[in-house]
Parts: C-alpha cells; sequence; structure tokens
C-alpha cells in the first residue's frame, strides 16, 4: 500500500471502531494468506482489522493510529518484527498495545528476545481461533 493510503486506512478504521465501541488490531505478516486467516479469527472476535505487510508499514500506520492490539510476524522483509517492536515501544503511546508475535521457530531464546523487546504474548504458527482467544485472553484483550 501507499504511504498515503495507509495513512488514511488506520484513521478511517480506528473512527468506525470508535464509533462502534469495537478494540483495533493491526495483523502485520508478509503473507497475505496469513493476514486473511488472522483477519477472519478476529472479525470474529469483535475486532477492528488494520493490515499491515511489513514493519515499515506498521509503523507508518501506528504513527497514524496506536491499536489496542498487534499480532506481529516475526520474519519480514524490509523491517521484521523485532526490529518494529523496537520502533514500536519508543513511540508516544507505543507501550500501549498488546502485542502478540506470531514465530514458527520453536526457539526460546527467540522467544525470549521477542519479550525482552516488548512482546506480551507468543503464538506459534499454524495457529486457530481457539489459541488466539486463549491468547487475547491471557493479555487482557478479551
Ligand atoms: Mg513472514
Amino acid at each position: 500500500m501507499q504511504r498515503v493510503e495507509l495513512q488514511v486506512a488506520a484513521k478511517r478504521i480506528a473512527r468506525e471502531a470508535w464509533s462502534k465501541k469495537m478494540k483495533t488490531c493491526l495483523v502485520v505478516d508478509d503473507s497475505s494468506v496469513i493476514r486473511k486467516v488472522a483477519r477472519r479469527i478476529l472479525e470474529g472476535l469483535e475486532f477492528q482489522i488494520v493490515e499491515a505487510e511489513n514493519g515499515e508499514e506498521a509503523i507508518e500506520s501506528c504513527r497514524q493510529q496506536i491499536p489496542d492490539a498487534i499480532l506481529l510476524d516475526w520474519n519480514m522483509p524490509k523491517m521484521d518484527g523485532y526490529d518494529f517492536l523496537r520502533a514500536l515501544r519508543r513511540l508516544p503511546g507505543g507501550d500501549k498495545p498488546k502485542v502478540v508475535f506470531c514465530t514458527t521457530e520453536n526457539d526460546v531464546a527467540h522467544i525470549a528476545r521477542a519479550l525482552h523487546a516488548g512482546a506480551n504474548e507468543y503464538i506459534m504458527k499454524p495457529f486457530d481461533k481457539d489459541i488466539v482467544e486463549a491468547k487475547f485472553q491471557e493479555v487482557g484483550l478479551i
């Protein structure tokens, strides 16, 4: 997406969410299939969804509007999940979103690094509705 489109989309979705008293979730993943699956699950949990396909787009989106939740992929081109997370937590209000990061690697060091960078929880791919719902409950989003 273009920068301006992203800015407009993030603001429009935030306004809609506010008027419907819904929470917003930014879904960050370079796979359009994963974004689609995540969107379906999270819309079922009453979230308004904003999508980004890499960390750069995600940071741009957060500069416009800080979401309530972020479902974050780890491996992405341009800016990965780790660099995004560090950049997010330095933004004004960037400490607020609950961040659940997704990884395919069952690697303790990797998970520890993410939690140290400010992630609240993690899930392993492939995830389903039950897993997402459980983790979002654990961090107090639902
Ligand atoms: Mg990826």
